[in-house]
């Protein structure tokens, strides 16, 4: 390893990929004192993803919801090594990882081979776009922090083009026209924010524009949140027609221009709709790393597009030492922070295991004792929740409770408040929610 890393020899190296859901849970519950460990992210910081539609409109500040990984690393055991950099190469022959830091200041040394002992593969995934013509060029995605501001900056340059002097009527409407497309979970809760917004604070301060303003949200399949129960799928779609927010089931987008979106509807016609602001939530799909290991694997063995294939004790089939964690991985589990951070706690009892009997000389055989003793990976689901916008939420229990409205829009304020990282984030979105109420969303275009 590289001299500034003073790994002790003896204790053996574990690489994780990512400072999301998956590695921040295998972090926390790791016993660092028997393992070097070294982290590799090309974001410094843990983000609460399921409050990041929230920020797109200002109803919470990014920073509320990051919570820097020094913080996580520094009260370990032993040192716990932070790399901010993206990881290029995965070789699982020579046990290494390729690291590039891609940031803006970029120093005399920008790329390092990190050797391994274990790689913990928890890079996520990136957003699914099936090869749709433009969509990379003129829509906005919602899965990171820099996203989100990216969505509230365009949001509000939109309204302030609608209201420059001489502004056409139709042009109007077009800028005005906030599309999302993609009615999963991300979907819905983005234009939930977006009504909100509207209602709460754009008609106080754009009167004469607040009234143009239309939210229309594209789906493929017949209805929105498929994985939500049938009752909580027809609560979502009346309460949004009661919201005005359109939904247009049953159609497919098929290419993306830059003032506008061609889409195919049910009876295969194809339609071109008008956009000031478009969102992409159409999923999610293997990351360019991920892609790259995979094809080194045999074909027999990694054959999802979507991610890695590991075992019931998150091994990743046909590599040597490398384990795949949450959104990386292609299993029977939805892609969500729930399964993720679950992996995460259950691989770190693993390693807590593996550690004291550890020896050198026999890899494998620590690895199988310890996964034998630990037990397969089990996952428990505690239900899915989605906020809907107007002060509703809806709620999956896996009791077999399905409720939606005013009540579970404050249960789900309250799983999220306590789910949060610390005390600090948990503070910080108390005090934004507080904010909201007393003052309105702050509308300045940064
Ligand atoms: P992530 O949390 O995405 O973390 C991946 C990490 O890897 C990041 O730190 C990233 O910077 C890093 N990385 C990327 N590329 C590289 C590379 N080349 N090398 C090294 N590191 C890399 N799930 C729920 O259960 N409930 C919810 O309410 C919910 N709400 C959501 C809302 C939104 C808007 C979104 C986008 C997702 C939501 N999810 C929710 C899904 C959930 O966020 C993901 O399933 C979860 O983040 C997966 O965790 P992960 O650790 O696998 O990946
Ligand atoms: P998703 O995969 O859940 O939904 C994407 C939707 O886009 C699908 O319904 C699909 O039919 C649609 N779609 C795909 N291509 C399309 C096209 N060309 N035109 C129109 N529609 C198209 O994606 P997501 O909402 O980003 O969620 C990703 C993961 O994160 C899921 O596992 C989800 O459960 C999880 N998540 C959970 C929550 C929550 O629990 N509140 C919130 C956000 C995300």
């Amino acid at each position: 390893p590289p001299a500034q890393f003073a790994w002790d020899p003896t204790k053996k190296t574990i690489a994780v990929l990512g400072s999301g859901w998956a590695a921040t849970s295998f972090l926390s519950g790791l016993d660092t004192e028997n393992y070097n460990v070294v982290v590799v992210s090309p974001r410094n910081y843990f983000l609460f993803t399921p409050l990041l539609p929230s920020c797109t409109v200002g109803t919470i500040e990014l920073r509320s919801i990051m919570q820097p990984m020094r913080y996580l690393t520094r009260f370990k055991k032993r040192e716990v090594l932070f790399v901010e950099g993206d990881c290029k190469e995965i070789d699982n022959e020579n046990q290494t990882i390729h690291v590039v830091d891609n940031s803006e200041i970029v120093g005399q040394v920008s790329e390092q081979k990190i050797p391994y002992d274990y790689l913990i593969v928890a890079c996520g995934a990136e957003n699914a776009t099936f090869g749709i013509p433009g969509v990379h060029e003129h829509a906005c995605f919602l899965k990171e922090a820099w996203d989100a501001k990216k969505i509230r900056t365009r949001l509000m340059d939109c309204l302030e083009t609608a209201a420059f002097p001489g502004q056409t009527e139709d042009e109007i409407r077009r800028i005005l026209h906030m599309v999302v497309v993609g009615g999963g979970p991300t979907g819905v809760e983005y234009a939930a924010e977006l009504h909100d917004f509207l209602h709460e604070d754009l008609l106080d301060w754009y009167p004469d524009l607040a009234g143009k303003i239309k939210i229309t949200l594209v789906e493929a399949m017949p209805h929105v949140l498929p994985m939500f129960s049938k009752q909580l799928i027809d609560y979502t779609e009346k309460h949004f027609a009661h919201n005005k927010v359109d939904i247009l089931n049953n159609t497919a987008v098929k290419k993306v221009n830059q003032r506008d979106i061609v889409v195919q509807d049910a009876n295969k016609e194809l339609h071109t709709i008008p956009y000031g602001l478009l969102v992409w939530a159409t999923g999610n799909t293997a990351r360019p790393v991920v892609q790259n290991l995979i094809k080194s694997l045999p074909s027999t063995l990694q054959n999802q597009r979507r991610g890695l294939v590991v075992n019931d004790y998150l091994s990743v089939l046909g590599a040597q030492g490398i384990f795949g964690l949450g959104d990386a991985t292609a299993t029977k589990w939805a892609p969500t922070a729930q399964v993720a951070s679950r992996q995460g706690a259950y691989l770190a009892r693993v390693f807590n295991t593996i550690g004291p009997m550890d020896d050198k000389s026999a890899d494998a055989a620590a690895v199988k004792a310890a996964v034998e003793w630990v037990g397969p990976f089990k996952y428990e689901h505690l239900g899915s929740l989605a906020y809907i916008g107007g002060d509703r939420a809806i709620a999956d229990l896996p009791i077999g409770v399905h409720i939606g409205g005013a009540l579970t829009y404050y249960f789900w304020r309250s799983a999220y408040l306590s789910n949060l990282f610390s005390m600090r984030n948990r503070v910080l979105v108390a005090f934004d929610w507080t904010k909201k109420t007393v003052f309105g969303r702050d509308i300045s275009r940064e």
